[in-house]
């Protein structure tokens, strides 16, 4: 890539694709070239002559815009990428949603080589990914602080799960009638040597990334039912287990075996455990995701639906899957009781689960208000910091002794 030193702005899109290697490792890499294809030639019919898109490898790509006005320009040249590749992708039989993010770096302003540009704009990608994907983000300094970090995050990470610097954390489900307790989510934290208590948001897409996700929701799984059965054999009541599945971790070939094995090698019966899935994990390869969910509700366990609201699902699926739950995602539930469209959705979700037979569940619950007006419109379990954060084992034991005291 060169850049001529003229002085007129220059924006270098960097462009990646989000869980692109989820479509490869579960369609194959036909597909997964197919899809490559298609979003070159999305990114190709949207860019001008002057413009210089260019395949970095993999599900990269970058754009080199020249003659942009103001950094508006790029924001909004931003934004069309995004709508122009979100758009689904129809291939044999199969509805792809492929979203993006996008980093940005603008010459004069944030350098003026090419090499620095470009890292520069990796490093917002990288950004635009953390801040939960499909957006873009332009450059700023402490980016490349945060680019460091995460390589190092990412050696770290293999290292930190063999030394057991996980530790699971438990959230309340609580019948929002009664204050008692029916259930937790377990949840991952990574207690590191030097930077303490790191949120999963922090290093999930990186486990995500290099593939450790799996190991380590398996490590998750078996601290937390191992944990719940010890708490059955003391004689106190948890209620149901509520653990998140990773996408990938539906694509495992062994995932139903060791499942069973799991439940059988802690003595955890299958009705207290539940497994949280995501809509787009779902709807990312639909066939293959219902064939696994009817075997796993087979087995005995129940299924929730998580973040309900936010992704793609298709109501003519979710009246074929073996779900018996709804968690309303969070965003909802933050707008309540004031806001018109968030109650509206709210209510409409829980209307929904009515008709379908599923049970509701609202998490992100913070105050007594949010409660009531759940509850008072039909749904009863409630998670949130109202009753409690989430907090490690022996907290929870207590709080299993004494009972609930928020
Ligand atoms: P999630 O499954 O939607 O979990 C709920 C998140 O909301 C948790 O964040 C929880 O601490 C937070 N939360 C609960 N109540 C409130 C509230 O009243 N207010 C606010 N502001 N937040 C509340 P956390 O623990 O940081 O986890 C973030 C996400 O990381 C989870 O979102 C889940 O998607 C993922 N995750 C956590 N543990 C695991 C795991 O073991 N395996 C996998 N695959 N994903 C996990
Ligand atoms: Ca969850
Ligand atoms: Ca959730």
């Amino acid at each position: 890539m060169k850049i001529s030193i003229v002085i007129r702005r220059l924006a270098l899109f960097f462009i990646d694709l989000d869980r692109f290697k989820q479509i490869n490792d579960s369609l194959g890499h036909d597909m997964g070239d197919i899809v490559l294809k298609e979003v070159s030639q999305r990114l190709k019919a949207k860019i001008r002559s002057t413009d210089t898109l260019a395949r970095l490898g993999g599900d990269e790509f970058t754009i080199l815009m020249e003659d942009l006005k103001t950094p508006h320009d790029a924001a909004l040249q931003g934004q069309k990428i995004i709508h122009v590749l979100e758009q689904p992708i129809h291939v044999e039989g199969h509805t792809l949603y492929v979203t993006s993010s996008i980093g940005i770096s603008l010459y004069p302003e944030d350098g003026d080589d090419a090499s620095h540009l470009l890292k520069y704009a990796d490093a917002a990608m990288y950004k635009a990914k953390e801040e939960g994907r499909h957006n873009y983000k332009f450059y700023s300094s402490e980016m490349i602080d945060l680019a460091f970090e995460r390589v190092q995050m990412e050696t770290n990470l293999y290292q930190s799960l063999k030394n057991e610097e996980f530790v699971v954390y438990y959230q309340p489900q609580i019948d929002g009638y009664t204050d008692k307790l029916i259930g937790m989510e377990a949840l991952v934290r990574w207690q590191h040597p030097s930077k303490g208590l790191i949120a999963p948001d922090k290093f999930l897409s990186i486990a995500e990334d290099t593939g450790l996700i799996v190991e380590l929701d398996r490590w998750v799984m078996k601290t937390a039912m191992t944990q719940l059965v010890e708490w059955y054999k003391k004689g106190l009541n948890p209620g149901k287990l509520a653990l998140n599945l990773a996408t990938k971790q539906l694509q495992e070939e062994d995932f139903l075996s060791m499942l069973h094995d799991m439940l059988i090698e802690i003595g955890m019966k299958p009705e207290w455990l539940e497994l949280e899935i995501t809509e787009s994990a779902i709807m990312n390869n639909p066939q293959h995701a219902m064939a696994v969910l009817k075997s796993i509700s087979e087995l005995g366990v129940e299924l929730a639906i998580d973040d309900f609201g936010t992704g793609y699902s298709s109501l003519s699926y979710l009246k074929k899957l073996p779900i018996n739950k709804i968690k309303i995602d969070q965003s909802f539930i933050r707008e309540l009781p004031f806001d018109e469209k968030g109650a509206g959705i709210t209510k409409s979700i829980i209307a929904l689960s009515k008709s379908l037979n599923l049970r509701v569940v609202a998490e992100g619950v913070e105050t007594s208000e949010k409660r009531d007006f759940l509850v008072e419109n039909g749904c009863i379990n409630i998670q949130g910091y109202f009753y409690s954060k989430p907090i490690p084992a022996d907290k929870m034991e207590v709080m299993l002794q004494k009972g609930l005291n928020h």
